[in-house]
């Protein structure tokens, strides 16, 4: 028998994890259809991870030249190489332009043209005429903070419809009925360490990426896959989790972004015996070859030897050979960036980089109205009822096996809007909200109460750097039979020794190594998914490169991975990818044709 938490009931007819633009757009929309809705996040809403993006927000809004939903969709299929749902990739595409105009007015202060109209500039993948034509102007932006504007607009607009917010609430576990619905969600308030337990009609995972899984990486400290680690434990499967997107320069140790654009002013990448390798790899493109196939390069050299550094684990990218006020001029920014983050005076020394995790495409399985699927023998489409899944958590799956710049935050105010759509038709108000399953509820309860008086050998910070380790050398960019198989071991062995944790805090206010610890056993099951699915897919795809199977292999290949868990004990399965449109190409749709799989070439 556990320690006895005492608790404190709250009942919605919604409850979305997550106050990044995925929830808070979901959170909206739910509000403004009048449904009760709650918003819990362990950061106040504002310091969610989409608050670093800066690049922008792709939509055809065609406001800078010819455009059109079916060329977004063209491009996005052929980025996802061509692993992504034909349906989802389709109502991406179509709803985007509505969805940005919404976002106009709510208030979001995008950049402008002459006229007017929204400001849009070009990214990597986005063309025209289905790939054949010049480059496209599709991506929206609010100057160099895009995800700012947006995040601060929707938080706003969700205050103005009465949706209520629970902030620096950690969600610990979903609480599911012995039938599979999902009832609510058990919560820890970290700075009184009151419990508190939501009991809801429709919970919606909004938790962005796990990238922490990792050594080096973007994303903010906050991303560790908790829905992951709760969908997981709830007994449901993550899809496709191979596929992580790698960035060639994150500044070594803090994983800081250093823009393609300090290569593009010049810069070059060097190994420890001063030599310019990419030269060697890519002759003619040199350091400005495609991201992926850089930091493939990188990671090369670092494996036979010849990273820089005490422990040869990392590389140099030099600026100092250019003028200094080229470096003031174009790039303030890096700058800044490399002073605060390395140390490093750019226009004496070079900065030390690491190819560095960016983006998570797999995640919880939806379809594209964001309801959980909960994939049997018979019916691959199954639904877990009550549960939704939107954002970098979830997985519709609209990137495939490689996102496009730019179509995350697209995707995030889509399916979020999404998801809103589809809880106005299936959420009835009037329907009493259900009582929460007690068995679970302890389950949850005991699960937090083992964490917190573990008194095991090995700190988190220990474990969590394993793993860290583990997954940046093993599950990288690159990848071998060999790589993958180690990789799977030494993450048999993390995983098995969160047993033996030990937390040295037990009090429950503002205990960071309890939450750390909590969180850490959602980055494992993600990490796990990710060497387990890497190492069965035997071909290469978008993010997946994998040395011994360098080709696509579409017959075999063209389909979702699936990672269950049963405690730490991880199994595999398949769904087919979508391959239909929503709609016909009679009635305006897709010619089916232009998106059929070819090579992927740019
Ligand atoms: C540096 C950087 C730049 C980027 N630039 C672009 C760009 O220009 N364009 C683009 O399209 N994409 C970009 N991306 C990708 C994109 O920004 C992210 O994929 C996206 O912001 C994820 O949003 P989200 O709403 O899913 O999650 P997040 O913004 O990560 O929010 C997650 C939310 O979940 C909450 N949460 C998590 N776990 C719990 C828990 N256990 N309990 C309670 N709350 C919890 C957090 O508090 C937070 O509110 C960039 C990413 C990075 C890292």
């Amino acid at each position: 028998m556990t320690a006895a938490y005492e608790y404190e009931t709250h009942e919605y007819d919604v409850v979305v994890v997550g106050a990044g633009g995925a929830g808070l757009r979901a959170t909206l929309g739910m509000a403004e259809q009048g449904l009760r809705t709650a918003c819990i996040s362990k950061v106040f809403p504002t310091r969610s991870h989409t608050v670093a993006a800066q690049g922008g927000i792709a939509a055809s809004l065609g406001n800078m030249g010819p455009d059109s939903w079916q060329w977004h969709m063209y491009d996005t299929v052929k980025g996802s190489d061509w692993l992504g749902d034909t349906d989802a990739m389709e109502y991406l595409a179509r709803e985007a332009p509505k969805a940005v105009y919404e976002l106009e007015h709510y208030g979001v202060p995008f950049s402008r043209t002459e006229e007017g109209k929204i400001y849009q500039r070009p990214f990597g993948g986005h063309t025209t005429e289905f790939g054949e034509g010049p480059p496209v102007q599709r991506t929206c932006a609010a100057a160099d903070r895009t995800g700012h504007a947006i995040l601060h607009t929707l938080y706003g607009q969700s205050l103005k419809n009465n949706a209520e917010f629970y902030i620096e609430y950690f969600a610990i576990d979903l609480i599911m009925s012995e039938d599979g619905v999902c009832q609510g969600v058990l919560c820890w308030k970290l700075d009184d360490g009151t419990m508190h337990l939501f009991a809801a009609k429709m919970v919606v995972l909004a938790t962005g990426g796990y990238g922490r899984a990792y050594f080096s990486a973007t994303s903010a400290h906050t991303c560790t896959g908790d829905g992951g680690g709760m969908t997981a434990r709830a007994g449901l499967p993550l899809q496709d989790m191979e596929f992580v997107q790698f960035h060639p320069t994150g500044i070594y140790g803090s994983g800081c972004l250093i823009t393609e654009g300090a290569r593009g002013e010049g810069g070059y990448l060097t190994n420890s015996e001063g030599e310019r390798f990419m030269e060697r790899y890519a002759p003619t493109y040199k350091d400005l070859a495609s991201r992926d196939v850089v930091s493939r390069c990188m990671t090369l050299e670092i494996r036979e030897g010849r990273g820089v550094g005490a422990d040869g684990d990392h590389i140099h990218l030099h600026l100092n050979h250019l003028p200094p006020e080229t470096l003031a001029e174009r790039l303030p920014g890096i700058s800044e960036s490399a002073r605060i983050f390395a140390g490093v005076d750019l226009t004496k020394e070079p900065i030390p980089v690491l190819p560095t995790v960016h983006y998570n495409m797999g995640g919880i399985p939806t379809n594209y109205w964001g309801e959980v699927l909960a994939p049997t023998k018979d019916d691959s489409e199954a639904i877990a009822p009550g549960l939704m899944a939107v954002g970098e958590a979830g997985c519709a799956s609209v990137h495939g096996a490689n996102r496009l710049g730019s179509n995350s935050l697209i995707d995030l105010v889509v399916f979020g809007r999404a998801a809103a759509i589809r809880a106005g038709q299936t959420v009835d108000p009037k329907t009493p909200v259900p009582t929460p399953n007690s068995r679970s509820v302890e389950a949850a309860f005991s699960r937090f109460d083992g964490l917190r008086y573990a008194k095991g050998h090995v700190p988190t910070s220990d474990l969590r750097l394993e793993m860290q380790k583990t997954m940046q050398a093993d599950a990288a960019v690159f990848r071998t039979d060999k790589t993958l198989a180690e990789g799977q071991k030494k993450m048999e062995a993390v995983a098995g020794k969160i047993s033996d944790v030990k937390v040295t805090d037990t009090s429950l206010v503002w205990n960071s190594d309890l939450m750390e610890t909590l969180e850490l056993t959602n980055l494992i099951p993600n990490a796990v998914a990710t060497v387990t699915a890497a190492a069965a897919r035997k071909e290469s795809r978008g993010a997946h490169a994998h040395e011994d199977y360098p080709d696509r292999d579409d017959e075999n290949w063209r389909k979702h991975s699936l990672v269950w868990f049963k405690g730490n004990e991880a199994s595999l399965g398949y769904r087919g990818v979508i391959t239909q449109p929503l709609t016909s190409h009679n009635d305006g749709g897709i010619d089916l044709k232009k998106i059929a799989p070819k090579a992927r070439v740019y």
